[in-house]
């Protein structure tokens, strides 16, 4: 299916409202039966009829026939939030004594779900450097379940060969997860390159306009019936309708402002690569990234998300940047409009702050949809003032 059909036409069916372009919000918690039959037949199979909205609603599944269609997955649900759709992908998967195997770095609360939570249940994890294959196959055990990958992970983009370790997985009978956040399936397709199980944050590229909280989870419908009948129904995390219809609306603009994200973290990279008070820029799709050859070969695209290393002494130098900025806004996420940044240092204690490890000294700058030259003066004019 082309993108573009799947954005505008695909799972629309405007002879139902009044031939409206845009669709209804069905914002309704249940739905009305005219039979005991038609009820009873509800009741027995909730994921094939319209009962009660925690399970299925319409105008969620016009957003999720689009986003697994996108994903080129039989099906797919959406969350209230992206840490949801990571808890029920690991949920479904594991019981009390398997081991999981999940690379380094991954978003925070996936490493909270298996630390925190899963350790009670006496479910233990090894982190792995998945940047080498062999290490997933010296990890693995007899009772390992679950490979959990992020590719590129955030702030330092390291992949794993996605096609490699699918296949390894399934030599084990393994289920692999893939958190897809930073490239959307615009840019990568990881069920296409075998992964069970793809996950992404909609609140980043897909709503596009920071205004809403969702997460996306594909995968076969084995898979996904599975885990709609338990997790998506007990944990009740399903999106609401009107949540959803914002994103159906994000995702009619996502290729265009992912070109334009992208094209304009090109220009920024150029300048911040000339710039003398920038050590290094880590971005996936750049020539001087260490694993340039795998993220050709299984990415289309980079998106605006990009990080650099500043030259600095003193966590004070950051700051100065950092609160010298007029335009890029200081905040978590990324995918908006706007563009958006964070230092490190902001996650450490400030007395800890160690210029000789660069990781301390790393920004990670979001790239919005502003033009290249407002974003460049901004932070030509911060970084005259760092040593102020
Ligand atoms: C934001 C993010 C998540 C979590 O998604 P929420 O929608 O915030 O719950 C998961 N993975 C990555 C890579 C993210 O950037």
């Amino acid at each position: 299916m082309d993108t573009s059909y799947i954005l505008n036409e695909f799972a629309e069916e405007r002879e139902l409202y009044f031939n409206a372009v845009a669709p209804p919000i069905i914002q309704t918690s249940n739905f009305v039966f005219k039979t005991v039959d038609e009820m009873r037949n509800a009741f027995n199979d909730e994921y094939s009829t319209y009962l009660y909205s925690r399970g299925l609603n319409p105008t969620v599944d016009m957003l999720r026939k689009k986003l697994a269609a996108l994903d080129e997955a039989e099906d797919c649900l959406v969350f209230n939030s992206g840490a949801a759709a990571i808890f029920a992908a690991i949920l479904a998967n594991v019981k009390c004594g398997d081991h999981i195997v999940s690379v380094r770095d991954t978003y925070s609360w996936a490493q909270k779900t298996f630390d925190v939570i899963l350790s009670r249940f006496n479910i233990t994890t090894t982190y792995i450097d998945g940047t080498d294959i062999e290490n997933f196959e010296k990890a693995i055990k007899n009772n390992t379940s679950v490979i959990y990958l992020e590719s590129p992970n955030s702030w330092d983009y390291n992949l794993q060969d996605l096609a490699a370790v699918a296949q390894l997985a399934k030599r084990h009978n393994i289920i692999t997860i893939c958190d897809n956040s930073y490239c959307t399936p615009l840019y990568q397709k990881p069920i296409k390159l075998g992964i069970d199980l793809v996950l992404q944050s909609a609140t980043k590229y897909i709503s596009g306009h920071s205004d809403t909280v969702a997460g996306v989870l594909s995968g076969s419908s084995e898979l996904i019936t599975k885990i709609f009948n338990s997790e998506y129904m007990n944990i009740g995390s399903g999106i609401q309708p009107f949540n959803a219809w914002l994103l159906l609306r994000g995702l009619r603009t996502l290729p265009a402002r992912l070109e334009r994200s992208s094209a304009t973290a090109q220009k920024v990279i150029a300048y911040l690569q000339s710039n003398a008070n920038i050590e290094n820029v880590i971005y996936p799709l750049d020539e001087s990234f260490d694993q340039i050859e795998l993220a050709k070969k299984q990415m289309k695209g980079a998106g605006g998300l990009l990080t650099f290393i500043i030259k600095a002494d003193t966590a004070e130098q950051i700051e100065n940047f950092f609160n010298s900025l007029q335009h890029i806004l200081m905040a978590v996420s990324c995918g908006g409009y706007e563009s958006l940044i964070i230092p490190k240092v902001a996650g450490m204690k400030a007395e800890e702050f160690d210029s000789t490890i660069a990781a301390h000294r790393s920004i990670r700058l979001y790239v919005g949809l502003e033009e290249a030259g407002y974003l460049v003066d901004d932070l030509n004019q911060a970084f005259q003032k760092m040593h102020e």
